[in-house]
């Protein structure tokens, strides 16, 4: 079964993108995720960009064809893993050329004064761009957790500028973004299911969000049950608890001596109570032919009665 970002990706892949400049911003944002960039002896930059989804391979590999104006040459390599869990890699590159150079400077990763290393406020003015920004991000490095699991969706880059222009994206947003570091990556994360939902559903992953949503209503279902009955039997405890502390209670008191002048009422709601030790208040109140309220006045009055016999016995 593949993993539930592979599905999110495989989804997002197929994403019918039309804006050119959605299509920019979400060709940066894929770039900036996870690639390197080479500079020819010619003075010419090509792309290299790693992915282990052979469908975001694709789509990244058709908006560079796309987006390029001239002839560019392009590789893909498939690294196969030799370990069993790990994923295949797949690396496009793009020979060096003056189309990458115009594509590269068209997105603005290069200006006047050399490589903007992940700043893309040019390409963020529009609401439709930050989506598709936020697209390529979890395309180029983004993971979701199954929601059976515990709540995750993560960004995480190598590049500590781009991961600085995607917290403010994601706050703009007014994401509850985490932030935090593993190994050379910088991590943004968010682990509230409402948050998560927004989040794919933002970048158009419209058919995996059904299940995500379902699967969720489920474990809260679940967990809402747990909760109900976990908090029925510590009730349940306590009733038990008080019943057999009571019951003890009253064994004490009627079998002392000093007790015998007990009043009648007290000393007929000290043996209903041994007798029906499972009975609640309003079943003792039922036996007796009183109210509640006066069971438990009876009950707490014949307790501290036994409390006193009990420190007398001690003392
Ligand atoms: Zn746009």
């Amino acid at each position: 079964m593949p993993s539930f970002s592979t599905e999110v990706k495989n989804e997002l892949s197929h994403f019918n993108e039309t804006s050119l400049c959605c299509l920019f911003a979400e060709l940066a944002s894929l770039l900036r995720m996870d690639s390197t960039f080479i500079l020819s002896a010619k003075h010419h930059l090509g792309i290299n960009f790693s992915t282990e989804n052979a469908a975001v391979a694709r789509r990244t590999l058709a908006f560079i064809k796309g987006l390029c104006v001239g002839e560019i040459n392009t590789e893909l390599v498939v690294k196969r893993s030799r370990r069993l869990q790990k994923n295949n890699r797949y690396i496009i590159r793009v020979i060096p050329s003056p189309a990458v150079d115009a594509l590269l400077r068209n997105m603005k990763f290069i200006n006047d004064d050399g490589f903007n290393m992940g700043r893309d406020s040019y390409l963020l003015s529009k609401y439709c761009c930050k989506e598709a920004y936020l697209r390529g991000a979890f395309l180029g490095g983004g993971s979701v957790n199954r929601p059976d699991g515990g709540y995750h969706l993560e960004l995480s880059t190598s590049n500590y500028e781009f991961s600085r222009q995607l917290l403010i994206l994601l706050n703009q947003f007014n994401f509850p973004v985490g932030e935090t570091a593993r190994k050379d990556y910088y991590v943004l994360y968010i682990k509230e299911s409402e948050a998560i939902i927004s989040f794919l559903r933002m970048i158009g992953a419209e058919q995996v969000l059904e299940e995500f949503e379902s699967k969720r209503n489920l474990k809260e279902v679940r967990n809402q049950v747990n909760r109900l009955v976990n908090c029925e039997t510590a009730n349940l405890q306590k009733t038990i608890e008080a019943s057999v502390r009571q019951v003890q209670n009253m064994k004490n008191l009627l079998g002392d001596s000093k007790m015998k002048i007990l009043p009648e009422a007290l000393k007929k709601t000290a043996w209903t109570r041994i007798e029906y030790p499972d009975a609640s208040l309003s079943e003792l109140a039922q036996i007796l032919g009183i109210g509640k309220s006066g069971v438990n006045h009876r009950l707490r009055k014949l307790e501290a009665m036994a409390l006193r016999l009990k420190e007398c016995e001690k003392g």
